[in-house]
């Protein structure tokens, strides 16, 4: 697309738009990136032409669109941001800014240097919400064209940082479309097995669902013709990484409620309830199903009604709304930002407001990796919605407890909260609420916040609340960690014979997740950064290397296995000592992995299929996302293997649905000969070690009619 259709795309939303800027800032960020080229061979001005056409999709306003422009020209270019102040004015000079990353040489480390990217990011989009728009439209492109970057660690990094951030924050801004793509894209990069795997059943299922769908809309449409209703109705299927997300859950296909739907949209919001009549009259709706988000929107803005019939044996969904709640249930924010709409600023303020403050309670945790996870129980997590004896709804993460509730409901209430009744029985603080209960907060004068609180407490909001009050309450809290640092230092020298100095500590820091040592006193004083603790943190970053310089002379120990392999295991923004391997399934290179938070605040990594974490898995709760570093692992070799086995109907999609279960990569499975009842077959697996083998064998050995398995070349 050249320049100009682009203008005529955006006259036609905006017809008062200033081309003059977008075109200057095309022109001026061409000659600026001028001699540069992408991974994929383009001229660099590709990148940003891409990003400022995906704003105009999105209808954004001119300096938005200019902003997009030049988002990468004060990063990669020898332009500052002066120049493009001086050009193009304030407002996209502030735009610019916040897009604009800040020099590596700043910072110590990787770490570092995306957390306080990641921190400029967000107070630039607490300025101006815009910064955030034009962000994600540049990694939804950057996401588009992955694949030209050579590098799988790479891709693996920027996909889960996607999936970890971006993706949420689409999702609380209501931006739909970009979500899902962003999601999608993550996801077939971070597990191309399952991505392709759930294709090709949607593929299967789709004809004879569509056959089905258009029973449906044909007996729809004659209603509504009578009713003079008028609608549009498209079908939809559920987004692969969704579909994905309910399977992990445990949930059959088969049980996915809402995996095929009709999305009708009527003109206006009489007629949906009309819609809702006409489909309770004809088909059999399934109770507990229905859900009016048009009377109760979700907190991202989103208004529909949803219901789902049972057709044929098979589940429908429908999602009813008006043109405008489509518009904002696909682009959110952004919808919002429409130019025609700028001038009714009202609705924005009130869901900006909000956002802003779930960024902000989030950011008060410091830690990087806290507040990724923060950010997903907010924006990601489903929700319960719990209501005080007066019948007042509040709306909650799950997980939420009596003191997440009573710091909805008001902050003095949480302050003083002793406990509360659960449709009227008394029940303890930490007591997790389920969608519906009733909740009475039970005070008293003499309770105050406590540390201990923050262990169970899973709202942003509480726990802002909780540390504020301690901060406010118990000034002496930094002189007193102050103190109980210096006798933990004193006890470390004596016990490992080392002396430290302040500047050891410092260079220590951000390893911890502490932006300071003020900030180091505090943890200690309040608590939250225990004694034991950090003598351990301090063991580990100070006397490990010795340790290491010493075992060189030495025999191998048996630990040493592990500490090689466990070098081997990447988890983003965590250092390789915290990790360790989990006792109970001890994975092998190559195997799916998972890091599980410990008590102690280290890593423990299992196998994804471990018994001990499924719960924990389930509920997304203290798991992070690892992986392997590819490059330091030994290299997959292709093993054939032979199979004999009863001639079976079946049998082959038995097979393959095996080696899926037991993340197996596989090539085709090719069937060489039939004879007397028995196939003999062939199948070329990916195999990374001598129990892989094993494994194989027995897994498929165990399927019905399977005679003999057995691999066909050597290996090592
Ligand atoms: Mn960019």
């Amino acid at each position: 697309m050249s320049v100009k259709r682009l203008l005529t795309k955006i006259k036609r939303y905006n017809p008062d738009s200033n081309v003059e800027i977008i075109i200057d800032a095309y022109d001026f960020a061409r000659k600026a990136h001028r001699g540069v080229k992408r991974k994929s061979g383009e001229p660099y001005i590709f990148h940003p032409f891409e990003v400022a056409k995906i704003l105009v999709e999105y209808k954004m306003d001119d300096y938005s669109i200019a902003a997009g422009m030049l988002h990468d020209v004060v990063e990669d270019t020898s332009y500052d941001l002066g120049t493009i102040s001086a050009r193009f004015g304030p407002t996209v000079s502030l735009l610019v800014d916040g897009l604009t990353k800040i020099a590596s040489k700043h910072f110590n480390s990787k770490t570092q240097a995306r957390a306080e990217n990641f921190r400029k990011l967000i107070l630039s989009t607490a300025k101006d919400p815009r910064v955030i728009i034009i962000k994600l439209a540049d990694r939804l492109h950057n996401m588009q064209t992955i694949y030209y970057i050579n590098n799988e660690k790479k891709q693996v990094q920027i996909a889960s940082e996607t999936l970890e951030i971006y993706a949420p924050i689409a999702h609380r801004l209501g931006m739909n479309l970009i979500k899902v793509e962003l999601e999608n894209r993550s996801f077939q990069i971070l597990n191309g097995a399952k991505f392709y795997e759930i294709a090709s059943k949607l593929r299967f299922l789709y004809p004879e669902r569509e056959k089905i769908l258009m029973q449906i809309t044909d007996r729809l449409k004659r209603e509504f013709k009578k009713q003079k209703v008028k609608t549009r109705m498209k079908y939809r299927t559920k987004h692969y990484y969704s579909i994905y997300k309910k399977l992990q859950k445990g949930k059959e296909f088969g049980e996915i409620y809402d995996l095929f739907g009709i999305r009708i949209i009527t003109e206006n919001y009489e007629d949906c309830y009309r819609v809702l009549g006409v489909i309770n009259k004809y088909f059999t709706v399934i109770s507990g199903r229905y859900k009016d988000f048009i009377i109760k929107p979700k907190p991202n803005g989103y208004q529909s009604i949803h219901t789902t019939i049972i057709y044929e044996n098979r589940y429908i969904e429908f999602q009813i709304r008006t043109e405008k709640m489509d518009r904002i249930a696909e682009r959110g924010i952004a919808a919002h930002w429409n130019y025609k709409e700028l001038s009714q600023q009202k609705p924005i303020d009130k869901f900006w407001g909000e956002f802003k403050h779930v960024l902000e309670w989030a950011m008060d945790e410091g830690d990087f990796q806290k507040f990724l996870r923060y950010l997903k129980l907010e924006f990601i997590e489903d929700r319960i919605y719990v209501s005080t004896p007066a019948g007042d709804v509040k709306e909650l993460p799950v997980r939420a407890t009596i003191i997440d509730f009573a710091y909805y409901v008001h902050t003095e209430l949480g302050n003083h909260c002793i406990g509360g009744k659960v449709n009227g029985k008394m029940s303890s603080i930490d007591t997790q609420l389920q969608n519906g209960d009733i909740v009475e907060v039970v005070t008293s004068e003499n309770q105050k916040p406590k540390i201990d609180w923050l262990e169970f407490v899973v709202t942003s909001r509480a726990r802002s609340s909780i540390k504020k009050w301690i901060k406010e309450n118990e000034t002496e809290f930094v002189v007193r960690g102050k103190a109980m640092f210096d006798e933990t230092i004193k006890a470390f020298e004596e016990k490992y014979h080392q002396k430290l100095m302040v500047s050891d500590i410092k260079s220590q820091l951000t390893n911890w997740g502490l932006k300071d040592m003020e900030n180091l006193y505090e943890d200690i004083g309040t608590g939250v950064f225990t004694k034991n603790r950090m003598l351990e943190y301090l063991r580990q970053a100070f006397v490990q290397r010795k340790k290491q310089k010493k075992k060189t002379s030495k025999k191998p120990a048996a630990d040493d296995y592990d500490d090689n392999l466990i070098s081997k295991v990447i988890v983003e923004g965590i250092d390789s000592s915290q990790l360790r391997f989990a006792k109970c399934c001890m994975p092998v290179e190559g195997d799916e992995i998972v890091g599980f938070v410990t008590y102690n605040h280290k890593i423990s990594i299992h196998k994804k299929s471990c018994k001990t974490i499924q719960r924990y898995i389930k509920n997304d709760e203290r798991i992070v996302y690892a992986y392997w570093d590819r490059d330091k692992l030994v290299k997959k070799i292709s093993v054939e293997f032979e199979i004999r086995a009863e001639d079976r109907y079946g049998i082959k999609n038995d097979i393959l649905k095996k080696l899926v279960k037991i993340n197996q990569e596989f090539g085709d499975l090719e069937i060489k000969k039939r004879k007397g009842g028995m196939i003999f077959a062939k199948i070329n697996l990916l195999i990374s070690n001598i129990n892989a083998i094993e494994d194989v064998v027995n897994a498929i050995s165990g399927i019905e009619g399977i005679l003999e398995v057995k691999p066909k070349s050597k290996f090592i």
